[in-house]
């Protein structure tokens, strides 16, 4: 059975998380399939961040950190992430971009294995990730050992292992790891774990019971907006004995007793270092009044059926899967591989369909269940096989990298 757009737009008058996208600022003429990298706008970011900047900073001034909760926002807007996660109130703190997260958190996880020198991260990981590690390593004295496709956890895990860093869900692939699986693994061999939650939140169900330490980002499929706080995650069962090696003032026991020397504060917010991004926390705040609503089985199940959708449409033109083929293997994106996917992207991009490149030859499309739509899907194939047919992506102007893919 073929699929048309009529079946399409069918699809979306049935979709219990349709009215979700009126939530959003979407550009006429755009087929947005970048949320996996930065989400769409939500219309109440807008005036959220109008009412922060024009009132709690333009008429109540200094007054607002106590008054707005500005000071709190790092623990209240990591408890609203908590929620999405699986995490309980006091385990998530905002804050930072996620690089500096996982430096925050390796350094702690390797505090707490002082007699182990390892750490591993695997060889295809998100470069960020593997350059903190770097810098972590070089800056405790300690060793990497990489997995990677002939090297497996089980083959390098042992007595020597401090910290595994490890992605849920791949950024180039999308294929999704099983975290409960390797936490236990992990911690079996007495190492800890950090998981990087940057292409799961908002994509599909996390739990991280039993988990020691998790970092995301906000901006990708949580629409907090350009720049946005990551978080980070430290279990409970840590939290006594874990420092941060970044000891800010915002991290400080007692704050505005301006004591000499540093002691931590209680609980996570000891990985506070320094003031907030008060007008991007606003900004993700708005957003996840949203993500309070949202049912994380509705936007798994959505994003299961977009995914196979854009794979049925585009399975006759020849493109190589990236992505695994097996939805439950699959997190929110689906990606191709190309030797001409630079080129092809431009081409896509400039006709209103937007995804991104990735090095070497990758290129990815993100779905994003709150407010893409399957006539979104069935254009973004259409306009994809219209680009590979006519070869429209040869065009000169679209060969030039530009500093973002
Ligand atoms: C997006 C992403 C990051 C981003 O790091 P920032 O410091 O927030 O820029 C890190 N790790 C992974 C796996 C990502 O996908």
């Amino acid at each position: 059975m073929s699929i048309t757009r009529a079946g399409c737009a069918a699809l979306d008058a049935a979709d219990p998380l349709r009215d979700y996208r009126d939530e959003f600022v979407l550009p006429d003429g755009v087929v947005y399939l970048l949320g996996n990298s930065l989400g769409a706008l939500p219309k109440r970011a807008v005036e959220r961040v109008a009412h922060t900047v024009g009132v709690e900073w333009g008429r109540h001034l200094g007054a607002s950190w106590n008054t707005a909760g500005w000071w709190d926002l790092p623990q209240s807007t990591g408890d609203r992430i908590g929620q999405l996660i699986g995490a309980a109130p006091g385990e998530v703190l905002a804050g930072d971009s996620t690089s500096i997260s996982i430096f925050k958190v390796l350094s702690a996880a390797l505090r707490l294995r002082p007699d182990r020198r390892v750490i591993v991260c695997d060889a295809g990981e998100f470069p960020t990730d593997r350059y903190v590690v770097q810098g972590v390593a070089a800056t405790f004295d300690r060793e990497i050992r990489e997995t990677g496709p002939e090297r497996s956890l089980a083959d390098v895990l042992g007595p020597d292992v401090a910290v595994v860093l490890i992605s849920h869900v791949d950024y180039r692939t999308g294929a999704i790891r099983d975290m409960t699986a390797i936490t236990e693994q992990v911690r079996a061999a007495g190492a800890l774990v950090v998981w990087d939650l940057c292409h799961s939140t908002g994509a599909l169900p996390v739990d991280v019971t039993g988990v020691d330490f998790a970092v995301g980002c906000t901006y990708k499929y949580l629409n907090g907006g350009p720049g946005a706080p990551a978080y980070l995650y430290v279990a409970a069962q840590h939290q006594e004995a874990a420092r941060n090696a970044i000891s800010g003032w915002h991290g400080h026991a007692a704050p505005f007793d301006f004591e000499p020397d540093y002691r931590p504060a209680d609980g996570v917010r000891r990985f506070a270092v320094g003031s907030p991004p008060v007008i991007s926390f606003a900004a993700l705040n708005a957003s996840l009044e949203i993500w309070a609503k949202v049912d994380m089985r509705s936007i798994r199940a959505k994003s299961v059926a977009l995914t196979e959708l854009f794979i049925a449409l585009t399975e006759g033109l020849g493109l190589e899967l990236a992505t695994p083929r097996d939805p439950v293997e699959r997190g929110s994106q689906v990606c191709f591989r190309h030797e001409h996917s630079y080129p092809i992207m431009r081409a896509l991009i400039d006709r209103g369909v937007h995804g991104d490149f990735r090095a070497p030859d990758i290129m990815r499309f993100g779905f994003a269940p709150l407010y893409n739509r399957y006539v979104d899907v069935y254009d973004a194939a259409d306009m994809l096989a219209e680009v590979l047919g006519k070869e429209l992506w040869r065009e000169d102007r679209y060969q030039r990298r530009l500093t973002v893919t």
